[in-house]
């Protein structure tokens, strides 16, 4: 194959958007020069590296689903398509998401939809979650939606890392430097424009710049709904033992997981405190003592022992239209491409939107997974395609 030999794709963000989107169009045969612009070759702060690197089938949104599907097929794989060297340590043991006893029905609807999808989610109930996991403490729960298969977590910098190394081997150049604007006509991008002056001509721009997208392509009049809000990680040890537990996501809003012997698990703020948090990546402390640690020593009365051992704050990339998604070309900049704003599920959604993206690059439609329904037009025209299912 030998497409757009004379083509110049600059991708802004190197974390792992940006990643998966030059090496899947080097998959996919892409011919032409791609350049990454990254302006933290440390990769310190990118979403990324701080998040909790998890992928989960249960969504509401069948097209989430589909992504999801392809991203365990991915991460499974992830040798023969990486290289034998990607180590990503991907664990299986599922996500147990428990509903009250008043959304029961809801949350069977959510699994039958799931199903349909090819998910492998079932239904427990009380006495089944209480059998399996004899350690949690199950009042006021009414239905546990559990992923037998298909769900887990894995190490998403080392993801990222190998995606990026993959990519470089076949030819990508990353540079580190700053975007700061983009030159246009009334048709598309000419050219991205650089802090230190260098303006570097293009034929397709993608922006994967996660969490700083809407401020960045703000200074060339795109209003682009996607805001950097502060989600705190608290790791800690407990009496309990890690291995073999599930994810879960409690009745509370609390999240749960193992990492090796320990846990990590967080809780969202108070809407009244989710501010945009641009440069900030102080953690939320207070969220310790005064809403994470009191749920979670209620559902599991063992971890009243447990004992922080760190915290870390990185932000989520928030579609505040949907908490979906935006990925494909822009109406009227129709070199321009989204990849972007997935809202707290894009290291599990990256493999399925990389391949996206360089499909619609290197054929001009989408191929395998129709992205369409993610794409710009929703939001240009304020029809949300609304994700309920948020952790
Ligand atoms: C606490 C937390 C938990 C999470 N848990 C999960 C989870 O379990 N599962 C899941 O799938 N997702 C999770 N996420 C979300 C996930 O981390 C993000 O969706 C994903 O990392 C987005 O990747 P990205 O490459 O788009 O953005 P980022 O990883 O943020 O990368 C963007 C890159 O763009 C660069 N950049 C920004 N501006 C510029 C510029 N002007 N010029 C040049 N470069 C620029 C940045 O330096 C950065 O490296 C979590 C996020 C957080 C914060």
């Amino acid at each position: 194959m030998n497409k757009k030999t004379a083509e110049h794709v600059v991708i802004v963000g190197g974390a792992i958007l940006g990643s998966f989107c030059a090496w899947s169009l080097r998959d996919q045969g892409f011919s032409g020069q791609i350049t990454v612009v990254e302006k933290d070759s440390s990769y310190r702060y990118c979403s990324t590296a701080l998040s909790a690197a998890c992928i989960r089938l249960q969504f509401a949104t069948p097209l989430n689903i589909q992504m999801s599907l392809y991203g365990v097929e991915f991460l499974r794989d992830v040798k023969s398509r990486l290289g034998q060297d990607a180590e990503i340590d991907y664990v299986e043991d599922g996500y147990l998401i428990l509903g009250s006893e008043k959304s029961v029905e809801q949350r069977r609807a959510l699994i039958e939809l799931q199903r349909a999808q090819g998910a492998d989610i079932v239904e427990l109930n009380p006495a089944e979650i209480a059998n399996r996991y004899p350690m949690l403490d199950l009042d006021g729960v009414g239905i546990g939606a559990y992923g037998q298969s298909g769900e887990g977590w894995f190490d998403a910098y080392s993801l990222m890392t190998s995606a990026r190394k993959a990519a470089r081997a076949s030819d990508v150049t990353y540079i580190e430097a700053e975007v700061n604007s983009f030159d246009t006509t009334s048709e598309g991008v000419t050219g991205v424009v650089l802090a230190d002056g260098r303006t570097l001509d293009c034929d397709w721009c993608i922006l994967a710049t996660g969490a700083w997208s809407g401020g960045l392509i703000h200074n060339i009049g795109i209003e682009l709904p996607v805001v950097p809000r502060k989600r705190t990680v608290f790791s800690f040890k407990s009496p309990v033992e890690g291995i073999g537990m599930p994810m879960i996501v409690d009745t509370s809003g609390f999240w749960l997981r193992p990492e090796g012997h320990e846990f990590i698990g967080g809780i969202y703020p108070d809407p009244t405190e989710d501010f945009d948090a641009h440069d900030d990546f102080e953690p939320h402390h207070h969220l310790l003592e005064s809403e994470f640690w009191p749920a979670l020593a209620t559902r599991v009365p063992a971890m009243e022992e447990m004992r922080l051992l760190s915290s870390w704050a990185g932000h989520y990339e928030i579609n505040t239209l949907d908490h979906n998604a935006v990925i494909g070309p822009h109406s009227d900049l129709k070199n321009l491409i989204f990849a972007t704003g997935f809202s707290g599920h894009g290291v599990m959604h990256a493999p399925a939107a990389g391949r996206g993206v360089a499909e619609w690059i290197t054929t001009g439609q989408y191929q395998s997974l129709d992205l369409s329904p993610l794409g710009w037009d929703r939001i240009a025209n304020n029809r949300p395609l609304v994700e309920s299912v948020v952790i």
